[in-house]
């Protein structure tokens, strides 16, 4: 099973929408799940502030590739930018694989927490307004 959040292995962190009953299959899902408590959190978060609305997965994913070009580049310009991929070594392919695999989870997690903080403070926000209204018993 795979984090929901950088795709890293899970391990034992799990998410369950608790506004739902027992009884009801969407309580819960195989895919909510985590490597850490880090991505559990900003998940968490999200889930909390959004009333339970998941974001745009594949969006994410399109801007966590596009977030391993420098990375990669950088690496593959260090190794030497005359040689061509099936002269690198098997250690350096492998360490290739890691720049990449990294700069992709690192993109995933940091977007999740930013929205997250996003998110609240937005929500905020609304609790302040809606509060505000209520002492002066204005309607909206
Ligand atoms: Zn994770």
């Amino acid at each position: 099973m795979r984090c929901a959040i950088c795709s890293r292995q899970a391990k034992g962190f799990g998410w369950f929408n608790a506004r739902l009953p027992r009884t009801n299959p969407r309580r819960y899902s195989d895919k909510w799940v985590f490597c850490s408590k880090r991505c559990l959190n900003s998940f968490s978060k999200i889930m909390k502030k959004t009333d339970v609305h998941m974001i745009d997965p594949s969006d994410l994913e399109r801007q966590a590739m596009r977030s391993c070009l420098i990375p990669l580049g950088e690496y593959v310009a260090s190794i030497s930018m005359e040689r061509s991929l099936a002269d690198y070594s098997q250690e350096e392919v492998l360490t290739l694989i890691d720049v990449v695999v990294t700069a992709y989870q690192e993109h995933m997690i940091n977007e999740h927490e930013r929205i997250a903080e996003k998110e609240s403070a937005f929500f905020e926000e609304r609790i302040a307004r809606q509060t505000q209204t209520a002492s002066t018993g204005v309607p909206f």
